[in-house]
């Protein structure tokens, strides 16, 4: 099948060609027709499947054939959970737009950022705008630009807008679109929230669920090491310097300890960077261009960066701290192992962190081989005592936060299989010296 049988025109032909993208992914081979004639689309979106040029391309054609109307209005609007998602989505709407005779009018409204620069850039509208939610009322707030002219709308990664508590801002929104437009809705997990979310959304839509097959499916080795907590950034240490991996995202649970473990790697003289919430959009963006670009081998993250995140070639993700819910789990594990690259996924798990993994392994259908790596091995074989109280009160002395509930509601509404394809574990590995090759 080809780019041109799905009813591409010329122009974004070009511009598939000039990524190098030799075939449709199954996913863009069944949204592209589909959008194309104007049917609403609810995709069940696989990580790394090539999704956002199923949609992307479409909507590019349809808006080179279609006029603007003149003032604040936007043609197109792709909603999207984090500022991350939102610069990578507009990239790509501008990478296939490159061959249009007329150039598009692409924007980006994300948080973080100050306001005054994107109310300039909406002067006149736009044809496609990328927004996370909030931002999104804020300049609806100041008049900056009116929905009432949108034709198509995109809800991506809707299980993490939901997830990260849009709820109340995606109803706002939704209820200023105009009742004639194109509805098109992607996610990677199904929970009931979406569900209801597309029902209410969608009229009739061409369902869309990509079979996890070889072709679309990541391949991600999940490894489980067992390692005591002081030892953890010494045993990252240890991994980062006997894989030859060309980049590495690691997972902490806190803004301090993504500083705290870039430090501690920096000064054994790995490149590491750190990145978290609070670091200013120019930081987040410098570290993500950096280790693409190699200048970091090691990106130490929140889960701040474990949605929607294209790093190509990246090949091994580590959960230092383990996820709190089984779907951040795969939300993590699935920024490696993209675009038909393999990778390989490691966690940490402790004494105190075991019966957790063994949760998240639970929901997920897995079973995955424990390792010790020697001069690593565990000495804590009891878990210290619990801080969360039995009856699942939380932290003791403090109340479950809004996000650890939405948290819970998400790890229990994981049903659907893990999107990866799991590889079986390897025959026992070679017992090498801390620091030696291992491979
Ligand atoms: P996505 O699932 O949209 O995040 O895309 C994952 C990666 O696949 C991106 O780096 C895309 O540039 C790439 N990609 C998308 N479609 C194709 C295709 N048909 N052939 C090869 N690579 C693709």
């Amino acid at each position: 099948m080809s780019f041109a049988s799905l009813g591409l025109s010329e122009p974004l032909q070009r511009a598939v060609a000039a990524w190098h993208y030799e075939a449709p992914t199954p996913i863009q081979a069944a949204a592209i027709p589909a959008i194309l004639r104007g049917r609403d689309v609810w995709g069940s979106a696989q990580t790394g499947s090539g999704k956002t040029a199923a949609f992307a391309l479409p909507i590019v054609q349809k808006l080179a054939a279609s006029q603007r109307p003149p003032g604040r209005f936007v043609s197109a609007l792709i909603l999207v959970p984090t500022r991350e998602l939102a610069t990578q989505v507009v990239e790509s709407v501008r990478r296939y737009a490159r061959y249009l005779p007329q150039p598009l009018k692409t924007l980006v409204a994300v948080g973080g950022l100050s306001i005054n620069p994107q109310m300039m850039a909406l002067g006149g509208g736009a044809d496609l705008l990328v927004a996370t939610p909030g931002r999104l009322l804020d300049l609806i707030d100041h008049n900056a630009v009116s929905l009432s002219e949108v034709s198509v709308l995109v809800l991506d990664e809707a299980d993490r807008l939901l997830d990260l508590g849009f709820k109340a801002e995606l109803d706002r929104i939704v209820a200023m679109l105009p009742a004639r437009r194109q509805s098109l809705l992607f996610s990677a997990t199904f929970p009931a929230e979406v569900e209801a979310l597309a029902s209410a959304l969608l009229r009739d839509p061409v369902r869309i669920e990509t079979p996890a097959t070889a072709e679309n499916t990541p391949e991600i080795l999940q490894r489980v090491i067992e390692v005591d907590v002081p030892r953890r950034t010494q045993l990252l240490r240890h991994l980062v310097e006997t894989h030859a991996w060309s980049g590495v995202l690691v997972f902490v649970a806190t803004k301090y300890s993504t500083e705290h473990v870039a430090e501690k790697l920096g000064r054994a003289g790995i490149a590491a960077a750190a990145l978290h919430g609070e670091l200013s959009q120019g930081a987040r963006t410098q570290a993500l261009a950096d280790l693409k670009a190699g200048k970091v081998k090691v990106l130490i993250a929140t889960d701040l960066a474990a949605r929607g995140i294209d790093i190509p070639k990246l090949p091994a993700v580590v959960n230092y701290d383990l996820p709190r819910s089984a779907v951040d789990y795969t939300h993590r594990i699935g920024r490696t192992g993209r675009a038909g690259e393999a990778g390989v996924a490691i966690s940490f798990v402790s004494a105190s962190t075991h019966a957790h993994f063994c949760l998240i392994e639970k929901l997920h259908g897995l079973a995955l081989e424990r390792e010790q790596i020697p001069g690593f091995e565990p000495r804590e074989t009891e878990a210290p005592p619990p801080l969360v109280a039995p009856g699942g009160g939380g932290i003791k002395g403090r109340r479950k936060s809004k996000k650890d509930k939405i948290r819970e509601v998400a790890a229990r509404a994981v049903g659907e299989p893990l999107p990866v394809r799991v590889v079986p574990p390897r025959p026992p590995r070679p017992q090498a010296r801390p620091g030696g090759e291992r491979r």
